[in-house]
């Protein structure tokens, strides 16, 4: 079995970790950041600014500033947290930030988008009118309302508008038309797939982290608190192309991801259904699978699937047609941090949950037998 999370060479955002990993103990100049984070703080938003590590980050770290740094000017909070980032983050890793940003720049100096609107949110343009209801109403039950559950933490709902499928779809291949052209080097997407594009490389970045904020954040902290589903900050956004010319299949893997929203942009195809295999930690990744985790799931143009990043899976070959599908992979780095210390993943690994089962059944056993032994001695 192929395991992409490992192995994934284009990682995104910010080193995991590293936000954690200034709040356990570090100080700048005499200040201190606070070990727990303000909750009612809210903190500022810091795209559009040149700064050298994703804005994300910057807005993480803000809610461990000492209480008398949140009023002051949002550049001073830049200055006092970037010289406690730099700290932090291994020179290797400071270096590829900065190589990603110089070669998205570089894209965005020199493509012209064809449809300018869909590179700010427009909810109302965006999304169906069921799905922003469900949003903005914000309860376990409104998201229930509009998904179905068919198989344990794969939750599906229609989510985007045909338009804007077409729109998206539409843009992508005037992308591709200018890389073909220019003879722009481009990175794809992940080490699996030889076609698509990564939609942050070409100004959809600011766009898709509001997705990921506003609209995955929310079904995520209800749905997947376990994985850092209500502290995911940072995200990497792509398509996939299948069929003819493009790549067939996509074998079993998981992602690098804490949450997976995957949804069908179109166009006509047939095959290339999902298929589920439950979700897995790290040292259990390539065990066999119950019964109750087989599960197939067959795409529907506009729909969304939402998965944890460890819920192995893979893709049918797409047998007639094109499917194109975006992929929106969702990290959170204060999980990222949190599961070096954390041993026991009992709660979301399908395999961790049948040992634990398993280890009670046979304590439970013990006991029972020891009883019975025990009432045997007494009554002799
Ligand atoms: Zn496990």
């Amino acid at each position: 079995m192929s395991v992409d999370g490992g192995s994934v060479d284009r990682r995104e955002g910010h080193a995991p970790g590293v936000v954690n990993g200034v709040v356990s103990g570090a100080a700048s100049s005499n200040q201190r950041l606070r070990l727990n984070p303000s909750k009612e703080h809210k903190p500022e938003s810091y795209e559009g600014l040149q700064l050298d590590f994703s804005p994300s980050i910057f807005s993480s770290l803000e809610r461990y500033l000492p209480p008398n740094l949140l009023s002051v000017p949002r550049d001073d909070k830049v200055k006092f947290m970037r010289e406690i980032l730099l700290k932090y983050l291994p020179h290797g890793e400071r270096n590829r930030v900065q190589k990603q940003r110089e070669y998205r720049q570089k894209i965005i100096s020199k493509y012209q988008p064809l449809h300018r609107e869909i590179y700010t949110m427009h909810p109302a343009n965006t999304f169906v009118p069921s799905f922003l209801k469900a949003i903005s109403d914000n309860t376990e039950e409104s998201f229930r309302s509009i998904m179905s559950e068919p198989s344990p933490g794969v939750f599906s709902f229609e989510l985007l508008q045909p338009s804007f499928c077409e729109l998206l779809l539409s843009e992508v291949e005037n992308f591709e038309n200018w890389v073909d052209e220019s003879k722009f080097r481009i990175m794809r997407p992940n080490t699996m797939n030889k076609y698509g594009a990564v939609l942050d490389d070409f100004g959809l970045e600011t766009m898709l982290d509001k997705l990921m904020e506003s609209f995955i954040r929310p079904i995520s902290k209800v749905f997947f608190p376990e994985v850092g589903g209500a502290t995911l900050d940072s995200h990497h956004g792509f398509v996939v192309e299948y069929g003819k010319d493009r790549d067939a299949d996509l074998g079993f893997h998981v992602d690098d991801s804490e949450v997976t929203l995957n949804v069908c942009l179109g166009k006509q195809f047939s095959g290339g259904e999902l298929y589920f295999r439950g979700t897995r930690c790290d040292k259990h990744v390539n065990t066999g699978s119950q019964s109750e985790e087989i599960f197939d799931y067959s795409h529907v143009l506009g729909r969304a699937v939402l998965h944890r990043g460890r819920h192995r899976h893979g893709a049918r070959a797409t047998t007639s047609g094109h499917r194109i599908n975006l992929l929106l992979w969702c990290r959170s780095s204060v999980f990222r941090e949190m599961k070096k210390y954390q041993k026991d993943f009992s709660s979301w690994c399908g395999e961790c949950l049948r040992e634990k089962k398993e280890r009670q059944r046979t304590s439970i056993a013990a006991t029972k037998w020891e009883l019975l032994r025990r009432e045997g001695e007494s009554t002799t």
